[in-house]
């Protein structure tokens, strides 16, 4: 590339963090590295900067430390002051003129601004793949560094001891402004297994648009004051406290996320910005947490690392982590957390000075190497014409509600849910309300239509350039980080109808994403999907389709089960009583209290309401009075249901004859 070699490496023979251990990002001394000729490594990310260089100890004395520092990344000129500040130019291993000096770079910005490096500092930038250097500086922190891995649960924070002999294999899930979840076997050794588009990016730029917030801290200071049940809908704002007692549900088990809103008449302005803080971290923490456990239970992994700039050392993102593991896991996995989480990448490409071994490759040349393979997926909603009632079995049952539930039906009568999840119907139309104003489902889709979700979507073009990220397969155009591009606060400098599309798509992926992993997990390969956020709404239906044909790359069949007796394109074959599930559909009631609870068990921070501590309605006559309504309301659906049923068998039959 004509760029000098550069000739020596860093020495990590003894390094330690010294001084406080509780600290964030307490520089790592390293007692071998000469102080005199610094070395940097940058990680341009979606969001931030991460440069971690070497500097002379504090206090003086032989040795030197790594020390951490971060810029937005829309502040790249801040940044460059501030390399030039610490005269960390011109000495990255070379003696030779600054021109040729090569810096260690990684995360897509590398190769976008490039150029800028070049004019503005005059260096080249020695571009290292993203995943090798995050995975480089997770090993290095957790083989070199004492002390730097930890449990943090049930508010104790407490070292994780990882010898080299019983640290691979491990599942790394790196959040930052998308989400990245690596299979690590060793050194240099992983796979890329997945990502979700869903990720600190998402969670900050809704963030901005719903409180306002400015800056990470403020939203994370936010949160910490806020009461998520005023939006959130939890198992007993459905089916009430008896019925919670009967089926031994706890009463505070999410089912929707911001699934409240719906119900209610207030606006955006009329929610306090705390508790809209608080909803969205346990949302979407909780959400990256659930994605992460499926991985690792389809890996047969048991240690999970979390690493990226979105958990910050924050105590609540952790323990909400650390709970969803451990009860999705029924405690048979562990999330650990990393002292310097947020500098992996950073790190890493620091590790790769006086690395001669030219294993990074270029974009161009590992598009060359690994060309991206198009997946050839079947037509989404139909079935072979093999297909008949007596091989319909087993199948995943997707119902999306106000949250999501995923029931495994392996015969008639026979199923048993799965799994759910709390980012269903209920958050998509909540959140449409909050973001758009809209007054109904179908306003909101038809708002979408009309929206472009790259406006607001942070895509991989926009990250790494027009090449996009070939190495993992991922094209310009992939959604690295769904409302990852807001920068703004003031939600009127977006149009609603973009909000609503990239609602509609980050939503539908995620579900689409969650029920793939689920299917894989019990080995099903078709998947039905019911409920009344999917039922007669096509919009919702392709884009569902769609996010099954991406992640399953044709694998998984997709069809809609809109009610009884009709399903999709194959009519009336296809009942109730067929599928094995009258008895399912039956108890629509408890389903939703049964099926569409993501988890059970209370986490112990979670606030708790006034009304709640009051225990206001939960008299014997209210709930009686509940359960009777509920009762009603089932009878008259079953109803509706039945007759409309008997319309289709009609029309059927004519068009048949
Ligand atoms: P990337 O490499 O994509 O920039 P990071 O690991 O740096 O990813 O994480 C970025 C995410 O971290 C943001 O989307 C946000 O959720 C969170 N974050 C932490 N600190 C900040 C900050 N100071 N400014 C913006 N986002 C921050």
């Amino acid at each position: 590339m004509g760029e000098a070699m550069d000739c020596r490496g860093v020495d990590l023979s003894g390094a330690e963090i010294r001084g406080d251990v509780e600290g964030r990002n307490p520089p790592i001394f390293l007692p071998r590295q000469p102080a005199a000729s610094p070395l940097v490594a940058l990680d341009i990310g979606g969001t931030l900067i991460k440069l971690v260089y070497t500097a002379s100890c504090e206090g003086g004395g032989a040795g030197a430390e790594l020390r951490f520092a971060k810029f937005e990344r829309r502040r790249l000129q801040e940044c460059f002051d501030f390399i030039r500040a610490k005269g960390l130019l011109g000495c990255n291993g070379t003696r030779s003129g600054k021109e040729n000096v090569p810096l260690k770079a990684t995360g897509g910005g590398a190769y976008k601004f490039s150029d800028d490096f070049r004019e503005k500092l005059g260096v080249c930038l020695d571009k290292l793949d993203e995943m090798d250097s995050v995975v480089s500086g997770a090993n290095f922190l957790l083989q070199n560094i004492p002390g730097a891995a930890f449990t943090h649960m049930n508010g104790q924070r407490n070292p994780v001891d990882v010898s080299p002999n019983n640290l691979f294999p491990y599942l790394l899930v790196n959040i930052g402004s998308g989400v990245s979840i690596l299979k690590v076997t060793g050194n240099r050794k992983f796979e890329r297994v997945t990502g979700t588009h869903i990720g600190g990016g998402t969670m900050f730029g809704l963030a901005k648009l719903l409180t306002g917030c400015k800056s990470y801290d403020e939203f994370l200071q936010l949160s910490q004051k806020g009461d998520n049940f005023v939006l959130d809908l939890i198992v007993k704002d459905i089916c009430g406290e008896l019925v919670c007692q009967k089926q031994g549900l706890s009463t505070s088990t999410l089912a929707s996320s911001f699934g409240k809103v719906i119900t209610s008449k207030k606006r955006l302005t009329d929610y306090k910005p705390e508790d809209l803080a608080s909803t969205l971290l346990s949302a979407f923490t909780y959400n990256i947490a659930q994605i992460a456990f499926l991985v690792a239970s389809l890996l047969g992994l048991r240690r999970v690392f979390f690493g990226g700039s979105y958990i910050r050392g924050h105590k609540s993102t952790m323990e909400n982590i650390s709970f969803a593991i451990d009860f999705w896991s029924q405690s048979q996995m562990q999330a650990v957390f990393l002292r310097h989480e947020g500098y992996l990448g950073a790190l890493g490409a620091l590790m790769s000075y006086g690395d001669l071994s030219g294993e990074n490759l270029t974009l161009e040349e590992s598009k060359e190497k690994e060309p991206h393979h198009e997946s050839a997926a079947p037509v989404d909603g139909t079935l072979s014409d093999e297909e008949n009632d007596s091989n319909i079995f087993p199948y995943l049952l997707v119902n999306i509600g106000s949250g999501v539930s995923m029931i495994e039906v392996i015969g008639k009568g026979k199923f048993e849910r799965i799994i759910g999840s709390h980012l269903g119907g209920g958050t998509i139309l909540g959140l449409a309300r909050l973001l758009t104003g809209c007054s109904s489902y179908e306003e909101f889709l038809e708002l979408s239509q009309r929206g472009n979700n790259l406006s607001v979507d942070l895509t991989v073009g926009d990250i790494y350039g027009e090449e996009g990220y070939p190495k993992i397969g991922l094209p310009a155009s992939t959604t690295a980080a769904s409302f990852g591009k807001v920068n703004s606060s003031k939600l009127s400098d977006y149009k609603i109808e973009d909000l609503a599309a990239a609602l509609l798509n980050s939503f539908t992926y995620n579900i689409g994403q969650i029920a793939y992993f689920v299917a894989n997990l019990s080995g099903l390969k078709r998947i039905f999907f019911r409920g009344a956020y999917v039922c007669g709404h096509e919009k919702t239906m392709d884009k569902i389709s769609r996010s099954l044909k991406y992640w399953s790359k044709g694998e998984v069949q997709t069809t809609f089960l809109c009610h009884e007796g009709f399903l999709g394109t194959l009519g009336a074959f296809w009942s109730y009583e067929n599928m094995g599930i009258d008895s399912l559909a039956a108890h629509e009631v408890i389903r939703e209290v049964l099926l569409g609870a993501p988890y059970t068990g209370q986490f112990p921070s979670l606030p708790v309401t006034e009304q709640q501590e009051n225990g206001e309605n939960n008299t014997l006559e209210g709930e009686i009075e509940s359960l009777r309504n509920n009762n009603a309301a089932l009878k008259a659906e079953v109803d509706r249901l039945q007759s409309e049923n008997a319309e289709l068998r009609a029309k059927l039959r004519g068009a048949t004859l």
